[in-house]
């Protein structure tokens, strides 16, 4: 598996945020298998669909990508997401995602972790406090979905 992310796809980005949601989205797409049912590859689901982002064609298993850059190998113990009330009502229903959780750090991959869709509970999910105006978003993190 290569894990180098293809800089290639980033000409003419600027934001951060937007270069590592692209590198880190088009890693996953190239090299992820259906880890439900084996399928040899998972596709990139419709664009802006809340809390979903690949879907296997063979076992409709859906799966959300959360990545985060990160130079240690310590794995992060929250991930910063969109919207609450539809990271609930996504997590709650019959076709819940499973989730990927990768770290990268500068343009490959360090770490992904694979976390079933039967381990989503509503409990494990923190409402947000409002940040102020000033507040700097998203440092070194990366808002992926909805939101
Ligand atoms: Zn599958």
């Amino acid at each position: 598996m290569n894990l180098t992310f293809n800089t290639a796809l980033i000409q003419g980005y600027k934001s951060p945020a937007q270069i590592a949601r692209r590198l880190t989205e088009d890693w996953l797409a190239r090299n992820m298998y259906c880890p439900i049912c084996g399928a040899e590859s998972i596709q990139t689901a419709e664009p802006n669909a809340p809390v979903k982002d690949y879907v296997c064609q063979n076992c409709r298993a859906q799966y959300e990508l959360k990545s985060k850059k990160s130079t240690t190998a310590r794995f992060m113990s929250s991930v910063v997401d969109g919207v609450y009330r539809t990271m609930i009502q996504r997590i709650t229903s019959l076709d819940n995602p499973s989730f990927f959780f990768l770290h990268y750090d500068r343009y490959q991959v360090n770490n992904l972790i694979i976390v079933p869709r039967c381990f989503f509970i509503p409990d494990i999910i923190q409402k947000r406090k409002q940040l102020k105006e000033t507040a700097a978003r998203g440092v070194g993190g990366l808002q992926h979905s909805a939101g």
